[in-house]
């Protein structure tokens, strides 16, 4: 849990202790205190909306007398803030098939840290003794074929590739039937990223996903969305963006240890309420950790 802690030390700069010195020495609720903490909130990235919320509910509370010093204010904002991240997290668990491959689909744009995170899911299944197949979707860009690659090699595990921009979709058509031929347990394939032609990747990503759907059946049994905490509120319209082409039922928050924004993770929560999976907390193929509410809450605050 420490070690968590000091992974999100940025965050809990930014923010935990920029929360506390706020409060320092206060003595009244005042509009003053309102319009800090509004800045407060916006600068960790709970987002407009999230922010409103938060300080509405704080404000109505104020209103009734439930709350009367700043440190009881403190205190309801801590709760808040944690019952929007515990909300939509409960049985949040990733639940393989009983039988047959278990097929993730990894979305999201590039740069977010899709291969990477892929190489890490990789190497956690194969820690656990799964059998584990890469699959490289993006054959959009030469450079995520290889470092795919280089992950398959890295975790000792088999990466169905084409080369020379194959369609993405008879990859994956092509890796479904070996992934059912040779019993994979968990099949992870990657997907391209490019943003200039959102219309195109969405086509292809839903193209890629009823192939998956067509030659296994079940398929895919997650579409996991990877999204780089350091791009903010960005990240929230790129999932809306993705979700509405692939449903997500996952998702994957990046890059948790380089940024003082954490507080996307309620933000995502609070408007995606889809699960949060995994978090990333830097480069290494260990630095992949289950994403537990109430450990990120204790690392966050306490
Ligand atoms: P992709 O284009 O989405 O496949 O992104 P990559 O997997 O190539 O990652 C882009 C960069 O982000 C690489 O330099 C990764 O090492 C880095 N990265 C990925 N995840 C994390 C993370 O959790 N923390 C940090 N600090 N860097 C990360």
């Amino acid at each position: 849990l420490r070690r968590l802690a000091e992974k999100l030390s940025k965050t809990r700069e930014a923010f935990t202790y920029q929360l506390d010195r706020l409060f320092l020495g206060r003595k009244e609720i005042d509009a003053e205190l309102f319009d800090d903490l509004e800045e407060l909130l916006i600068t960790a990235d709970l987002g407009v909306t999230t922010t409103r919320e938060l300080l509405d509910h704080a404000r109505r509370k104020v209103h009734r007398k439930e709350l009367s010093d700043p440190e009881s204010l403190k205190l309801a904002l801590k709760d808040k803030i944690k019952s929007f991240i515990i909300d939509y997290q409960r049985d949040a668990e990733l639940v393989m098939p009983e039988s047959g491959p278990f097929v993730i689909m990894v979305v999201g744009v590039n740069g977010v840290g899709k291969t990477t995170t892929i190489g890490k899911i990789a190497h956690k299944f194969v820690k656990a003794g799964r059998s584990v197949m890469l699959v490289a979707g993006d054959t959009f860009r030469a450079a995520a074929v290889s470092q795919l690659q280089i992950w398959g090699e890295r975790n000792g595990v088999h990466v169905v590739a084409r080369a020379d921009r194959a369609d993405p979709s008879s990859v994956v058509y092509d890796a479904m039937d070996i992934a059912k031929a040779k019993n994979y347990d968990v099949v992870l394939v990657d997907t391209a990223g490019r943003l200039h032609t959102q219309t195109n990747l969405m086509e292809e990503l839903k193209k890629i996903k009823r192939v998956m759907g067509k030659r296994l059946e079940g398929a895919p049994h997650e579409v996991m969305l990877v999204i780089d905490a350091t791009t903010g509120q960005n990240g929230i319209s790129q999932a809306k963006l993705f979700h509405e082409a692939v449903g997500i039922t996952g998702i994957t928050l990046t890059k948790l240890d380089g940024t003082a924004k954490g507080g996307i993770v309620a933000n995502i929560c609070r408007e995606m309420k889809t699960p949060i999976r995994f978090i990333g907390v830097g480069e290494k193929m260990e630095d992949l950790r289950d994403f537990d509410p109430d450990e990120f809450i204790e690392a966050l605050f306490e």
